[in-house]
């Protein structure tokens, strides 16, 4: 697996600088500077469902896991390895990561909090983790009861029982509230950026950047990811924002400007933060699927078949708020047709 993740990674690379790049499903304009091709990495079995009320049962993450796979979806935050008593919505975490396993190609993702989830990570397998890390201090004692440079240390000692025990698990850093924080307010890039090198420094694989609470703008998007960028290259790895104040599409499309070509979304917009009041859902998978394919940027998703599957939630989650905006008008006509007219090869092509 862990060699699939390197070639996927020089795939990556092989698309950048950009060139003009033409979908198979949505043929469009030629793209502007971007990767032509990007990864749309569902969070929503975990940073979704962790901050809704409804509890979904095993068997339905599962056929979510399924559909989002056959939709063409090769990256997927299965959930989280904390305390059930803290997240109940995340209890059965081990199975759903075992099923994901058996899909051949899913590179399945958790979240670890800590040291101990971290040692749950490993014994189970998982091809990455992703440890977080607030940016904010006043966040990061709300929700990790950690300072940010403890976390680094813990960041260190997840490196070494790594090591220790041979595993393959990549390790991502996620600096949250890299934007500001409902907390604390503003939070210093040059701080977002001297963690984001701790990290690296305490031996996490790659680091990413995250708007937990909706604070982004494209401008600042474009500011931070380019000295991200300058900073630590490659390995400044995905892009994860929020939709809390309708940016979270621009502040995709600000990110890709600069080279990003990976980024979290959940289906239907479900997510947010339980310390971060006000915080919302992130980018929804499908629109950001459609905003890309339509720009010509290839996510090898198959957005009528994610549309289904959205319909399918909303009958899970009846009652929880939903969001998004495709699913209101549907694809434009014409382009639904030439999708439904598509040689079947067209319809699902996995990164
Ligand atoms: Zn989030």
């Amino acid at each position: 697996m862990y060699f699939l993740m390197v070639l996927g990674i020089s795939r990556i690379r092989q698309t950048h600088p950009p060139k003009t790049f033409m979908s198979p499903f949505f043929p469009s304009l030629p793209t502007k500077p971007g990767p032509g091709r990007a990864v749309v990495r569902e969070v929503g079995l975990r940073d979704g469902l962790q901050s809704i009320a409804t509890v979904l049962p095993t068997a339905r993450k599962i056929e979510w896991l399924d559909a989002a796979y056959a939709a063409g979806q090769r990256e997927i935050e299965v959930g989280s390895f904390v305390p059930a008593r803290l997240l109940p919505q995340l209890a059965d975490t081990a199975e759903v990561l075992a099923h994901a396993q058996t899909l051949p190609g899913l590179r399945a993702s958790v979240l670890v909090p800590n040291f101990k989830g971290a040692e749950r990570a490993l014994e189970h397998g998982a091809d990455l983790m992703v440890v977080p890390l607030s940016a904010s201090h006043a966040h990061s004692l709300a929700n990790l009861r950690k300072t940010p440079d403890e976390v680094v240390a813990e960041v260190a000692r997840i490196r070494a029982q790594r090591d220790a025990t041979g595993s393959r698990t990549l390790i991502e850093g996620g600096v949250g509230t890299a934007f500001g924080c409902t907390l604390q307010g503003e939070v210093a890039e040059g701080e977002v950026l001297r963690l984001m090198q701790a990290l690296l420094d305490a031996g996490a694989d790659r680091v990413s950047l995250a708007d937990t609470v909706g604070f982004a703008d494209p401008a600042s998007v474009q500011r931070l990811f380019e000295k991200a960028r300058a900073l630590v290259g490659e390995r400044l790895w995905c892009a994860h924002f929020h939709d809390t104040r309708g940016m979270g599409l621009a502040n995709v499309y600000a990110a890709w400007q600069t080279g990003i070509a990976r980024f979290d979304a959940c289906l239907a917009g479900i997510g947010g933060c339980p310390h971060a009041p006000g915080a919302s859902g992130n980018v929804a998978t499908e629109d950001l699927a459609f905003m890309l394919e339509r720009m010509g940027v290839d996510t090898g998703i198959d957005v009528p078949a994610l549309l289904v599957l959205r319909q399918r939630m909303a009958d899970w989650l009846a009652g929880e708020t939903l969001h998004g905006t495709l699913w209101q008008a549907g694809l434009p006509r014409a382009l639904a047709a030439a999708v439904a007219n598509a040689p079947a090869t067209l319809t699902a092509q996995p990164l």
